[in-house]
């Protein structure tokens, strides 16, 4: 079997969502270029000006309404090539919005929109279908992508071992006297040469930096006897990559860590161990936020963990569910989230070590394997 989402997975995935619309009574899924998109049909859609729409009504064909221009690349994904969408192509002087109506009929009933549908065609489309109602089609998608099916946790586990292997690499190369926006272009060289498609974000935080848990890679240089984080991760056949491991860089003069920082790295790798140790169906997300939380709680660290434990990941590197305090949620085989602590010290240096992990039938896995403990590298 080839890599990637098969064209009968598209079907079924399409075949889940309109059983949602009809045992909820909506009309149909507006769906416009996007992760929902991709989902549905595999078609990684550009964002544009003109209108690219998938129609999914609850009875009746699916239909993909896009420009004249874009037919080739459409037909080029899986879902249309495999013939489980009709091509609506509008061309360049037309009214798309004639060509949703059209396909919908006077609709009434409930339409679904996606999350990342533009204003400017949601109201046009509000203006021509006066008599429908609008909810997001985020209700009815994201149960069903919040379960990954074995192809999705095939490419999820693949981007993962490429993103273990680019941390593993950078922290054996040289380091000090280099700037992070240097480290920064490795990070996407690296990530490419391991396979993904493209890198998207590429968090390299030396010395106090690193206890600003978004810090963008600067002209800074990365000194001997100070930390260094990376948080880095990007796409493989559409599916993401988003790992984070604290290393210490002791230079030529093997300037080793201090106390304080063994310690705060030793207080998130165990909250870090509790959070993923406490993946398995049953049991809510906030639960997994508590266990590690807990940890750092109870080191006199609380205030310094001030964000959420994780986000789910899939085709979207942030995506439901998330890993937070008040989501109730509880946890069922095939989710994928993040685990990723941090304890930040303003003004010295911080530690977030973070893997992804899918919850089992039994327990939770974590995708990635790089070492969670601290690593201390002379980066010359
Ligand atoms: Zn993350
Ligand atoms: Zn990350």
């Amino acid at each position: 079997m080839s890599e990637g989402i098969t064209a009968a997975r598209y079907e079924e995935r399409i075949g889940r969502a309109r059983e949602a619309l009809a045992s909820a009574g909506h009309a149909a899924l507006l769906i416009g270029v996007g992760p929902e998109l991709e989902w549905l049909i595999g078609y990684p859609a550009r964002g544009h000006e003109r209108l690219t729409l998938l129609v999914i009504p609850a009875s009746g064909r699916p239909a993909l309404i896009l420009p004249r221009l874009e037919v080739g690349a459409a037909m080029a994904a899986p879902g249309p090539a495999a013939g489980l969408v009709e091509l609506i192509p509008w061309q360049e002087t037309e009214d798309p919005i004639a060509r949703v109506t059209a396909r919908l009929g006077p609709a009434g009933g409930r339409l679904l929109v996606s999350d990342a549908l533009k204003a400017a065609f949601l109201l046009r489309l509000q203006a021509a279908l006066p008599a429908a109602g609008w909810l997001l089609a985020t209700g009815v998608l994201s149960p069903l992508r919040q379960v990954k099916d074995a192809e999705e946790l095939a490419l999820l586990r693949a981007a993962a071992g490429a993103a273990d292997r680019t941390v593993e690499g950078l922290l054996r190369g040289r380091l000090v006297g280099r700037t992070e926006a240097d480290v920064a272009r490795e990070v996407r060289d690296r990530l490419i040469a391991e396979g993904h498609d493209t890198a998207e974000f590429w968090i390299v935080a030396g010395g106090p930096a690193s206890a600003s848990p978004h810090h963008d890679a600067s002209e800074r240089v990365i000194r001997a006897g100070e930390p260094l984080l990376l948080d880095i991760g990007g796409r493989r056949l559409g599916y993401c990559s988003d790992i984070t491991r604290t290393a210490w860089v002791s230079g030529a003069e093997d300037v080793g860590p201090d106390d304080a920082f063994r310690r705060i790295h030793a207080i998130v790798q165990e909250a870090q161990a509790a959070g993923r140790a406490a993946v398995r169906p049953g049991v809510s997300f906030a639960s997994l936020d508590r266990a590690a939380r807990d940890v750092i709680e109870a080191a006199g660290h609380g205030p310094d963990f001030f964000h959420r434990l994780g986000h789910g990941i899939g085709l979207e590197v942030h995506e439901d569910p998330y890993v937070v305090e008040g989501n109730e949620a509880l946890l069922v085989p095939g989710n994928t989230f993040s685990v990723e602590p941090g304890v930040y010290l303003e003004g010295r240096y911080g530690v977030r070590i973070e893997d992804q992990v899918r919850c089992t039938e039994s327990g939770g896995e974590s995708l990635n394997q790089a070492e969670r403990g601290l690593v201390v590298v002379r980066g010359i």
